[in-house]
Formats: structure tokens, sequence, C-alpha cells
């Protein structure tokens, strides 16, 4: 009988090497677990990377509870989300050497001067000094007849446990390209299909406002979808809208796409003013023209009245109590979602039906599939990269333990 010093350490393969696989490794007990990460890039975290560009928003600064409330569906979010919040998140980067900040918008980043390949290399390198081995160009294909995992260089590897941390469909640039679905669908498994999220809109605009207005951004807006309400920026694009308070709705827009709708959503050109208050404001201006007193006594901008006179016609301003609903309320009908590959996220993926409460894959023994992977669904303001590392988290503690 061996003894217990001898005994055989189970390995763990995790395929794909982005933030999900790097938090379960930064957790995973390699005294129990020997961990190799395969990726298939010359480098992991490259997705890590991109969305450091415009600032690395790590978290969201909140109560618990609200934060919950931001995934769809939180139900399934909520175990992890409670595991590892984003206290834990801040007090772990904390010690590992990577100190955060809050910034005014409640999005949480490191603390200046701190570039998002400091983040990833730190990361990298607490795995690789706890022993994890992580192995780049690393295609996985699928698995042989025996079950073995199967990798596109031809080697076959004999796992205990697998992990499969392959991201979402959209910049394919960065190795999240979606493709692992085929293999996955082969082996029964229900895998929805991809769809943009976090992305641009497509609105008809006419020509020369599309030309004149692309990049230029509406700020302080609030934008409805039935009850939902969402306050931020929207940005005009040649064939539409972007900007968080759109890429919040994408989950609902996309369900109403799908159903081959149109979808209409509100427009609120001044959150902080009642209808009433920018009605009695317009009419004891002492102004004659419209876009003067907009501009001047309702201090509305030049993009946001070009807006206006996009999507109404010319009798708007002969009735000042429908003008006033309007900047309240301006209808913007959504065509179209932007293209996958550009999106932030992606909703579809692997059915939550098709995996426990611990990530497990039913229909595959040992295999557990965690991060954007799974059809699950957050805005952008740090709340994917946390959902990502508090599943890694997660999965890490209950192999531990198991
Ligand atoms: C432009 C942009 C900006 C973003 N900004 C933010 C932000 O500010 N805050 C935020 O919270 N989130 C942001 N995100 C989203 C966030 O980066 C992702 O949700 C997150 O990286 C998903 O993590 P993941 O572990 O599921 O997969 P990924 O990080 O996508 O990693 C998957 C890995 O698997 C590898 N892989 C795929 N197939 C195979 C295979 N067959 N064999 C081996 N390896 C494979 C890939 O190469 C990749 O390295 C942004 C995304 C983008 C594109």
């Amino acid at each position: 009988m061996d003894s217990p010093d001898l005994k055989r350490q189970k390995t763990v393969s995790v395929i794909g090497g982005g933030v999900a696989a790097l938090m379960l490794a930064s957790h995973i007990d390699t005294q129990k677990y020997s961990v190799t990460i395969y990726e298939q890039k010359k480098t992991v975290g490259r997705k890590f990377l991109v969305a450091g560009e415009g600032g690395l928003n790590l978290t969201y600064h909140a109560p618990l509870n609200h934060i919950i409330s931001q995934y769809e569906p939180a139900s399934f979010m909520e175990s992890c989300l409670n595991a590892f919040t984003h206290d834990d998140l801040r007090n772990w980067l904390t010690s590992i050497g990577i100190e955060t900040f809050v910034g005014s918008s409640h999005r949480v980043f490191p603390v200046g001067g701190v570039k998002p390949i400091t983040v990833l290399n730190t990361i990298v390198d607490h795995i690789t000094q706890k022993g994890v081995q992580i192995l780049h160009h690393k295609r996985w294909v699928g698995w042989t007849k025996s079950g073995d995992l199967q990798f596109e260089s031809g080697d076959c590897v004999k796992s205990d446990i697998t992990v499969l941390a392959l991201g979402g469909a959209s910049w394919k640039v960065t190795g999240s390209n979606g493709t692992w679905s085929n293999i996955l669908s082969q082996q029964g498994i229900q895998v929805n299909p991809f769809q943009a999220a976090n992305c641009a809109f497509g609105v008809k605009w006419d020509t020369i406002f599309a030309t004149t207005y692309a990049g230029k951004p509406l700020k302080n807006i609030a934008l409805s979808l039935g009850q939902k309400i969402t306050k931020g920026e929207l940005v005009i694009t040649e064939s539409g809208l972007e900007g968080n308070a759109i890429y919040a709705h994408s989950h609902s827009i996309q369900q109403e796409l799908r159903e081959g709708n149109h979808v209409t959503m509100y427009l609120d050109l001044k959150p902080m003013m009642t209808e009433e208050q920018l009605y009695t404001k317009y009419i004891t201006s002492h102004r004659s023209k419209p876009t003067d007193i907009l501009k001047h006594d309702l201090n509305i901008d030049k993009t946001a009245i070009a807006i206006l006179k996009q999507m109404t016609d010319k009798a708007l301003f002969g009735d000042i109590r429908i003008l006033a609903k309007t900047l309240k309320a301006l209808p913007i009908i959504i065509t179209k979602a932007g293209a996958i590959d550009q999106a932030i996220s992606t909703l579809g993926g692997i059915d939550l039906d098709e995996v426990n409460h611990h990530y497990q894959l039913k229909g595959i023994n040992n295999c557990y599939a965690i991060g954007e992977m799974l059809d699950w669904y957050a805005p952008t303001g740090g709340y994917l990269i946390q959902g990502c590392f508090s599943m890694g988290y997660r999965l890490a503690n209950y192999l531990n333990e198991s």
C-alpha cells in the first residue's frame, strides 16, 4: 500500500490562459494538484491586456447586493460573487503587490502608473512561483477516443481533472475565438449561439448627421428600455450608438432583436431636470430662437440638439409641452447589434443547465467550465473581470476541499 507521502498528485489541466484560468491557478492547492495551463497563444492573458487599453477596470465598488443584481442570471453568479467579492479581489491584489483605487465612477483600477502588463506579469509570477506550469502554443482540439486531451501539435495528455476556461467569442485576435463551441457541441453539450454584448447598436441616421456627429459624445444622459434606466454616456457612431449607457441594455436588446422586433429605447437628454422644470425654463426664456433656448437656458449641448432634430420634425418646436416631454423621452429605434468581433463580451456559450453548481459539465467526466464561455451576462464597469475571477476562485476552492 502506498504511504500518503508517495501518493501520486492528481493532475489538473486548465485549457486557456485568460482571466478565469489565472485566478483558478492562483488559488488552487499545488501541494495537492499538479497544475498545467495550456494556452494556444504565445502568451497568456491577451484579452486582459486589451481590456486594459482604455484603463484596466478590475471590478466595481458598491454594496455586494447591487453588484450581484447587475449580472444575468444573478441567481447563477451570486455564489461565486459571495465566495470572492470585489473587496476580496482588491485585498488579494494588494497581497501580491498591486494596489487599487476606486475612481469617481465607482470603477476600480490599479493605482496610477501601474500598467495592465505589470498586473498581468505579477499574477503570472505568483502562479509560476506556486509551481503551476504554463505551456504556450498549445491549441486544444478535443479529446481522443480514450478520453485524453488532444492538442493541435499532436500531443495527447491524460488528465485527472480538466478545467475549460476558453473565453467568449469576441476579439478573436486575443485567442478568444469561440471555436471550442464545435468541440463541445459534438459531445452533446448545449452551446447557445454567440451574440455581441456590451457592443455598438445600429440606429438609422441620415448620412449628413452620421458623418457630422460620428465620434461625438452625449454626456450625462439616461437611456431606458422597459423598466430599466441607465445613466452615463453615449457616443454617436456612423451607424448607431455605443457607450456604457447602451452597453448595460445589451442583454435585453439582443433578446428583443432575437425575437425579430425593432427595439425602441427612450433617451433622456436632461436626467437632472423634470419635464415641468424644462417646460417652465423654456417658456420663461427671453430668447426667441428654439436652438438658443435649448443651448443657453436649458444647457443642452450641440450634439444633443442635433440628435433631437434628427429624430423629430420641426413641428415639435411649436408645442413646448411636447418638446419638454420629448427631451425626457426621445424615442430611438435600434435596428441591429454591432459585429461580434468588436464587442467587449459575448452572450451565448455553454448553456447553464449543462453545469452543476461547481461548474462541472454534466455530460463529461471530471471536466469543468468557467469564465465567459458560460452563458451569463454582465455590463462593463469591471463586472466581467470580477465574474471571471470569482468563478476561478470558487472552483479552486472547491477542488482544494474535494
Ligand atoms: C476591448 C475590451 C475591453 C474590455 N474591458 C473590460 C473592463 O474594463 N472590465 C472588465 O471587467 N472586463 C472587460 N473586458 C472583458 C474581459 O476582458 C473578459 O470578459 C475576460 O477576459 C474573459 O475572461 P475568460 O477567462 O473567460 O477568457 P479570456 O480572458 O478571453 O481567455 C480565454 C483564453 O483561452 C484561450 N483559448 C481559446 N481557445 C483555446 C484553445 N482551443 N486552446 C487553448 N487555448 C485557447 C485564448 O487564447 C485566451 O487566452 C473587456 C474586453 C474587451 C474585448
